[in-house]
């Protein structure tokens, strides 16, 4: 990406419907299960229905939203997964005349139209993760994962690649690292979180484990973040000011991690700082705002 053309980010958790269920999930939860067998209930009645229709904005809306804004905007777009969303190459289109965007995604669904609408100017990354054991439950292949990897980097787009390591899926990591790395593309480790055999991730990984790891994490942040939470408390940090979070329902607040709340996509409206101020919650997971220098990473406690 040229120099930094944005001058804000928006980190938007766009859905939380998901055509995996990967076990270490953080939206695995009573209430989201419940939500998708209905919706694979209304798959198997209604195949031609789009059945991700929660709330959602038009891709015009939510043009409107961020230009109106008057600030050219990084805009993160993660989920759930961004390509079940409706209208999700319209909307990265629409957004993609002023704005760039980062998406994060499983990287399943058929990426054609995307080639065929989206600008690589338009796209600061991709951060596709490869969900191992899941996407071999569905029988989707790794081969599948690595094609649309690679069509993505010839027409011109960044691909960063990630792996989560959970545990029984870390001996197959090397085998998956060389042959990306054949294609040009490099996996990184991630941690999983969560339990596991009955015992709790990231604590119960081996030294050995993370010192191999870390081989493979190549950015300090996201090493310091793997296996222990960060603490900013008290150190002045922009988010709020230069970056927020927006939810699923629309609620904008200040991080992942500080929820207050200032405004919302749906009724348009975004009350940002006008001044940078100490952060005020006891772990930061916000490697984005980190990297972005929202806050000093030599400050972390
Ligand atoms: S692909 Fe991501 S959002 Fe979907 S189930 Fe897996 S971890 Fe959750
Ligand atoms: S340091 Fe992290 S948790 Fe604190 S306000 Fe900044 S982004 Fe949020």
């Amino acid at each position: 990406m040229p120099k930094k053309s944005y001058t804000k980010i928006a980190m938007w958790l766009l859905n939380m419907e998901c055509n995996f269920q990967c076990p270490y999930c953080f939206y695995d939860d009573g209430q989201r299960s419940l939500k998708q067998k209905l919706q694979l209930k209304m798959l198997d009645l209604f195949p031609s229905k789009n059945l991700y229709k929660t709330r959602f904005i038009t891709p015009e809306k939510a043009k409107q939203f961020f230009d109106a804004t008057g600030h050219r905007w990084l805009i993160v777009l993660s989920g759930g997964e961004p390509f079940v969303y409706p209208k999700f190459v319209e909307l990265v289109e629409a957004l993609g005349e002023k704005h760039q965007m980062i998406i994060g995604t499983n990287l399943s669904l058929p990426i054609d139209k995307f080639l065929e609408k989206i600008k690589p100017g338009m796209i600061h990354s991709f951060y596709a993760s490869l969900h191992l054991g899941e996407r071999e439950r569905q029988h989707l292949s790794v081969d599948d994962f690595l094609e649309k990897a690679v069509r993505l980097t010839k027409a011109g787009f960044k691909v960063e690649i990630d792996y989560v390591m959970y545990p029984e899926l870390i001996p197959r990591f090397l085998e998956i690292h060389e042959r990306f790395k054949k294609e040009g593309l490099f996996v990184e480790a991630k941690v999983f979180r969560g339990m596991y055999g009955g015992k709790k991730y990231p604590e119960s990984y081996t030294q050995e484990e993370r010192d191999f790891f870390s081989k493979y994490t190549p950015s300090e942040v996201d090493r310091a973040a793997s296996f222990k939470d960060l603490s900013f408390t008290g150190v002045p940090c922009s988010a709020g000011f230069d970056l927020v979070r927006i939810f699923a329902n629309g609620v904008i607040t200040r991080c992942p991690h500080d929820r207050e709340n200032l405004g919302n996509l749906f009724s348009g409206k975004l009350k940002l700082h006008k001044t940078v101020k100490p952060c005020v919650v006891p772990n930061c997971k916000c490697t984005l705002a980190i990297k972005e220098k929202c806050v000093d990473f030599e400050k972390r406690k």
